[in-house]
């Protein structure tokens, strides 16, 4: 009891210094995610190898690692930080030890101001989040998109919409299901600076001791109108990127990295959608990145299997599942992923991602949380 008063009072002495709440949270328009039934990537052979050397994470299959119970939010003001602040110690006690703070530009950013739009995350607020966090055993990932998603269907994110000369160009002959989500182009020397000093900010601010780069639906690789990409190959292109990300974040700054990790996957191979698995030649970049990335492994569909899994597993990486809805389709992934864990304890447990429709006061009762990670408690 004496020990539950001191953890009792340290949140209380945690909400005793609250931040002002700026703004409401707006929410940018939720991914898309309609699967395709057609899936022309090709096979990937013979691939170069452009990290010399990886050491896969080894552990114990006996004594099981407490699994990540993990949810995914927007969140994307200091109203939105307060709010998950105050919700946090009933989302610990439901069994969440893992959120990822899905930021995007809505930062107070120091090292280029020019990049603040709108509501933002006052470092103070973080901070705050960082202590209720600690207080109450929940790991905090911060997420920016990078690489991919800089745009919805009817607008373009602050880095690029301040930066169009970084937009890859739509290719001559752009698939119109896929081309408004715009990515910046992998090889101009000028990006990669300015997103380190971004990320650098937000996971100080949030004390965190990892990060998420995104890195998902990405379409336009080696557009044949970009003059820096033409003619390359894009599993070469986004490995090449993964690997400058994962030197910045887990090499020098010791952060352990996470991203999402459908474009390492073969969508005609393994069945997948265009937006769960890769139909743009980069799978193979599955055998050129570290595998100490962590890979988030989403999908929504309900399947008998998910071979992603088993095969993230046997290439040396670390697997987060990570479903959706309908809670029928999150249960079939997470009884699933369960079996895998129970043979491989590098599927490190379960991550609910919420998207537009987690809200941090009311994400406990959202059914595929409530439902599905108590499953998961050791
Ligand atoms: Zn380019």
């Amino acid at each position: 009891m004496k020990t539950l008063f001191h953890l009792g009072l340290m949140v209380l002495l945690v909400f005793a210094v609250p931040c002002q709440s700026q703004e409401t949270n707006p929410i940018p328009e939720p991914t898309q995610l309609a699967p395709e039934a057609a899936n022309t990537e090709p096979v990937q052979t013979n691939a170069p190898s452009l990290v010399p050397t990886n050491t896969p994470i080894v552990i114990a299959a006996t004594n099981l690692p407490t699994a990540w119970r993990g949810i995914q939010l927007f969140i994307q003001s200091d109203a939105a930080v307060n709010a998950l602040a105050a919700a946090l110690p009933r989302l610990a006690s439901n069994g969440v030890n893992a959120i990822i703070v899905e930021t995007g530009y809505h930062f107070d950013f120091k090292s280029h101001p020019e990049l603040r739009r709108g509501e933002v995350i006052t470092l103070a607020c973080a901070k705050n989040l960082a202590a209720v966090a600690r207080t109450n055993g929940v790991r905090l990932i911060p997420e920016l998109d990078c690489l991919g998603h800089q745009s919805a269907k009817k607008f373009t994110y602050a880095f690029l919409a301040l930066h169009p000369e970084f937009i890859e160009p739509s290719p001559s002959n752009p698939d119109p299901k896929t081309d408004y989500l715009k990515n910046w182009c992998p090889n101009d020397p000028r990006i990669n600076p300015i997103i380190f000093d971004l990320i650098d900010e937000i996971a100080a601010a949030f004390d965190a001791d990892a990060f998420h780069v995104g890195f998902d639906e990405i379409f336009n690789l080696s557009s044949d109108n970009c003059p820096l990409c033409r003619g390359q190959e894009p599993v070469k292109l986004f490995a090449k990127t993964v690997n400058a990300f994962y030197a910045h974040i887990a090499l020098t700054n010791k952060l352990e990295m996470f991203m999402w990790g459908d474009r390492l996957l073969n969508a005609r191979k393994l069945g997948y959608s265009r937006w769960d698995a890769s139909m743009i030649g980069t799978s193979g970049a599955i055998d050129l990145i570290s595998t100490n990335i962590v890979i988030c492994d989403w999908h929504y569909a309900k399947r008998a299997s998910y071979p992603s899994v088993p095969l993230f597993l046997q290439k040396g990486f670390r697997v987060w599942p990570s479903g959706f809805q309908p809670l029928e389709a999150t249960k079939a992934f997470s009884d699933y992923a369960m079996k895998q864990r129970a043979q491989n304890p590098r599927v490190v447990g379960y991550l609910c991602t919420t998207w537009s429709l987690g809200k941090p006061a009311t994400v406990a009762d959202w059914p595929p949380v409530a439902e599905i990670l108590k499953d998961w408690k050791n």
